[in-house]
């Protein structure tokens, strides 16, 4: 029987389509800049995110710390958001690889107050470290959407004090979907830009790295020097593109589904959805250990072969994806009403 799989979008696997186009991509070493494949996937994707440059990398958490070493100086101080996933998921290899120091402002689900990020922001001072970089995610991990507004904010103040800025936009296309945008309209008001082709997009590996022509220039040798540096990557960076021009504009299926399963789990007495963060394809809901233990619940559905994580700061969260359609999340909100009764 079919597993439904809600843990995440990055379950997701490659189409048929990137299958064959993985089978016949022409390849060549990289590293010399000579896979064809490569170089389409990365010039394809700075068009459409609206740089001058991109660069393929093997992950998001690779991507953005590529763009923190690049951005930045060893003991400089970068701003993030305090649940970002530069902060929260990224195993603290800001510390590691670039040798920056995170300081965090408290956001309203993803979105920081331009105002607690200048204060964030450090004087000229012989005592303090020198503020490198701002990271901004959209859409965030909590499920919202950051305004274009408030990035445009944060740009402008970032500008006044010559710090650049970075998006963690992992999830930067179900962002402009769910707010029915060009992604540049979101892009444009950050210097660097990361996004994830193996999340939402379906591809089986990849994230791209976005920016100026010399920022990039500067990424692709610190690339190497993290690692990244791969040979024939065409055989993979052929499926991102297929991720780019098949499978952004089917985001909205995943939006739609997300919706509805919200509407439907709120249905239940014991469940709270959180509707002000059920922007992109991500529900977020409470159910209390008193009414199911966390352990049973999780174990109860893979008995149903239906596969969910453990809850996380008191939430479950349940994506939605491409693997993921309304009859199996109607066999879903089934067994849940079984299990809970
Ligand atoms: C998934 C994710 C990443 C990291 O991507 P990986 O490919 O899992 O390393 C970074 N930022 C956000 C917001 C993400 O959701």
């Amino acid at each position: 029987m079919k597993i439904i799989d809600l843990r995440s979008d990055t379950v997701t696997k490659p189409t048929e389509e990137m299958r064959r186009a993985m089978f016949s991509a022409e390849v060549g070493d990289d590293v010399y800049r000579d896979d064809p494949t490569v170089n389409k996937l990365e010039k394809m994707a700075a068009d459409i995110i609206g740089k001058e440059d991109a660069l393929f990398v093997p992950s998001g958490t690779f991507g953005n710390q590529l763009a923190i070493l690049t951005h930045t100086r060893r003991g400089d101080e970068i701003i993030v958001e305090s649940n970002s996933h530069i902060m929260m998921h990224e195993v603290g290899a800001s510390a590691v690889i670039a040798g920056v120091q995170l300081r965090t402002v408290q956001g309203k689900n993803g979105t920081m107050n331009p105002s607690d990020v200048e204060r964030a922001v450090r004087d000229e001072d012989i005592h303090f470290p020198n503020t490198g970089l701002i990271c901004i995610e959209n859409a965030h991990s909590s499920g919202a959407v950051i305004e274009i507004q408030n990035m445009k904010q944060i740009k402008e103040l970032a500008e006044t004090k010559n710090i650049p800025v970075h998006l963690d936009g992992a999830r930067v296309f179900n962002a402009a979907k769910a707010i029915k945008t060009d992604v540049r309209e979101i892009t444009k008001y950050t210097d660097s830009v990361m996004f994830c082709l193996s999340k939402g997009l379906a591809a089986p590996i990849g994230s791209i790295l976005a920016g100026s022509k010399s920022f990039i220039e500067k990424a692709r040798k610190n690339r190497k020097l993290m690692g990244g540096g791969l040979r024939q990557a065409g055989i993979i960076a052929a499926a991102g593109i297929i991720a780019l021009e098949k499978m952004v504009d089917r985001l909205d299926d995943d939006h739609d589904n997300s919706k509805y399963l919200a509407k439907e789990l709120s249905k239940f007495d014991n469940i709270k959805v959180k509707f002000d963060r059920n922007d992109i394809n991500m529900v977020f809901f409470e159910l209390h250990d008193d009414i199911i233990i966390e352990e049973k619940f999780i174990s109860e559905m893979l008995n149903r072969n239906i596969k969910i994580n453990g809850k996380e700061d008191g939430e479950y969260r349940f994506v939605t994806n491409k693997d993921v359609n309304r009859e199996d999340l109607k066999y879903v909100l089934e067994q849940i009403k079984d299990i809970l009764k």
